[in-house]
C-alpha cells in the first residue's frame, strides 16, 4: 500500500510517500512559503503558492513524475491535538474534521493548518481515503491523578486545561521498537523514553501505555527545549504581565526566545555541544541546566513506572549527542545507571544499547520515525476499514 503521509503547518506542508509492505520512502520533500507571496524575498524570486491547495498541486506534480503509474492508495495525516476524543488514529470523514476544527482553541497554531492540509486532500481527491494520526493520542491512557493540575475544577470543564501531552506517534513507535530490542512484548514495556529534538519531552511507559508526560496543556512545559524554557513558576507569567508584557509577548518569549537559545544564544545542540568543548561558560551552563532538568524527569519517571527497565534516547539530540547523553547519565549514577563510553560514542541509525554491562538499567538508543510510525497506522486503519 502506499501511504503519502502529510504534516500541514500554517506555511508549510511536509510530505513523504510510503510503501508500507516494502519498508521503503519513494518520495519525501517541503514545500513552503505558503500564502505569504515571495515571502519578502527579493525580486525575481518564485512566488510561494497562494494557498494548500495550491500546495498539494506542486505535490501531486512531483508524485506523477516519481510514481509514474503508480498512485497514492492512501492519505496519512500528522494532526497535533485529537484533544480529549482521539485515542487513535481514524479514518477521516467531514465529521471528524469539524472534530479536529473544534479543538483548534487548543492547538491554534497547529490544528487550522492541519485541518487545511484535510479539506486541500478532500476536495482534490474526494474518494482518497485519508487517516489522522493524532500527536496526544498515545497520552490518552494517562490516569486522571497525572493529568489533573491542582485548579479549580471550571478550568478543566469550560476551558480542558488538563495535560495532553505530545510527540505520542513517536514515543509509541519508539517504545515498540524498544521493547523488540529488549526481547520483551510491547505490552510488558516499562521505561523512560525520551524524544530530545527541538521541541523534547519525556514519557513514562508502563505496561507499554504513556502513564505520564512532560509536555502538559502545551508544548511549553517540561524539559528545556531549542527555544521553549519548560518548567517555571507560573508566577513569572503573572509577574511579567503585571510589569505591562501583553499576552503574546509572553508566549513568544517564553516559546521562542527562551531554552537553549536563552542560556547558550544558540537552540542548536551541535553548536551548544562544541561552544562547550571550546571553553565558552555560557553554553557549558546551558548543557548542565537541560541535562540536570531532564535528569530528575527520569527519576520522577523511573517512581511513575514502579522501576523502569530501559531509559530511551531518541529524535535529534536523543540519537546523535553522545556528548548529550553522557551529561544525563552522569546524573542518573543513584540509579546504578552507567553507559559503556565506546558504544556511547559509536556512530549508527540502528536502534542499540549504549550502556554498559553492568548498568542497573540498560541506556538505549532508538532512532524514531514518525511519518513511517503514520504511514503504519494509515495503512492498517484502511485496511480495518476496508
Ligand atoms: P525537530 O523537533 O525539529 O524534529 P530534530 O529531532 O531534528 O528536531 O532535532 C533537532 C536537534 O538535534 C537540534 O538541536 C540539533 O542540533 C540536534 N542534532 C542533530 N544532529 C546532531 C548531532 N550530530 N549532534 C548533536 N546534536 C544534533
Amino acid at each position: 500500500m502506499l501511504v503519502l503521509v502529510i504534516n500541514s503547518g500554517s506555511s508549510s506542508l511536509k510530505y513523504q510517500v510510503r510503501d508500507v509492505d516494502a519498508g521503503t520512502v519513494l518520495a519525501e520533500g517541503l514545500i513552503e512559503r505558503i500564502g505569504m507571496g515571495n515571502g519578502g524575498l527579493g525580486d525575481g524570486e518564485p512566488m510561494g503558492p497562494r494557498d494548500h491547495a495550491e500546495a498539494l498541486e506542486q505535490v501531486d506534480a512531483e508524485l506523477h513524475r516519481v510514481l509514474g503509474d503508480r498512485a497514492v492508495d492512501a492519505v496519512g495525516h500528522r494532526v497535533v491535538h485529537g484533544g480529549e476524543r482521539f485515542a487513535e488514529p481514524v479514518l477521516v470523514d467531514n465529521e471528524i474534521i469539524r472534530a479536529i476544527e473544534r479543538l483548534n482553541p487548543l492547538a491554534p497554531l497547529h490544528n487550522p493548518a492541519n485541518v487545511l492540509g484535510l479539506r486541500a486532500i478532500a476536495e482534490k481527491w474526494p474518494d482518497m481515503p485519508q487517516a489522522a494520526v493524532f500527536d496526544t493520542a498515545f497520552h490518552r491512557s494517562i490516569p486522571e491523578h497525572a493529568w489533573r493540575y491542582a485548579v479549580p475544577d471550571w478550568l478543566y470543564t469550560r476551558h480542558g486545561i488538563r495535560r495532553y501531552g505530545f510527540h505520542g506517534t513517536s514515543h509509541e513507535y519508539v517504545a515498540h521498537r524498544a521493547a523488540a530490542l529488549l526481547d520483551v512484548a510491547p505490552e510488558a514495556f516499562d521505561g523512560v523514553v525520551l524524544h530530545l529534538g527541538n521541541g523534547a519531552s519525556a514519557t513514562a511507559v508502563a505496561g507499554g501505555r504513556s502513564i505520564d508526560t512532560s509536555m502538559g496543556f502545551t508544548p511549553l512545559e517540561g524539559l528545556v527545549m531549542g527555544t521553549r524554557s519548560g518548567d517555571l513558576d507560573p508566577s513569572i507569567l503573572v509577574f511579567l504581565a503585571r510589569q505591562g508584557h501583553s499576552p503574546d509577548e509572553i508566549d513568544t518569549l517564553l516559546n521562542r526566545e527562551s531554552g537553549l537559545l536563552a542560556l547558550a544564544g544558540s537552540n542548536d545542540m551541535r553548536s551548544v555541544v562544541e561552544a562547550a568543548a571550546s571553553g565558552d561558560r555560557r553554553a557549558a551552563l546551558a548543557l548542565d541546566v537541560t541535562a540536570y532538568r531532564l535528569a530528575k524527569y527520569v527519576g520522577a519517571y523511573h517512581v511513575a513506572v514502579g522501576g523502569a527497565k530501559a531509559i530511551v534516547f531518541t529524535a535529534g539530540i536523543g540519537e546523535n549527542s553522545h556528548q548529550f547523553r553522557a551529561l544525563v547519565a552522569a546524573r542518573l549514577g543513584a540509579l546504578g545507571i552507567e553507559l559503556d563510553a565506546g558504544l556511547n560514542a559509536e556512530r549508527s541509525k540502528e536502534p542499540r544499547v549504549v550502556s554498559a554491562r553492568g548498568s542497573a538499567i540498560p541506556v538505549l538508543v532508538v532512532p524514531t520515525d514518525e511519518e513511517r510510525a503514520i504511514a503504519e497506522a494509515t495503512a492498517a486503519v484502511v485496511r480495518n476499514a476496508g
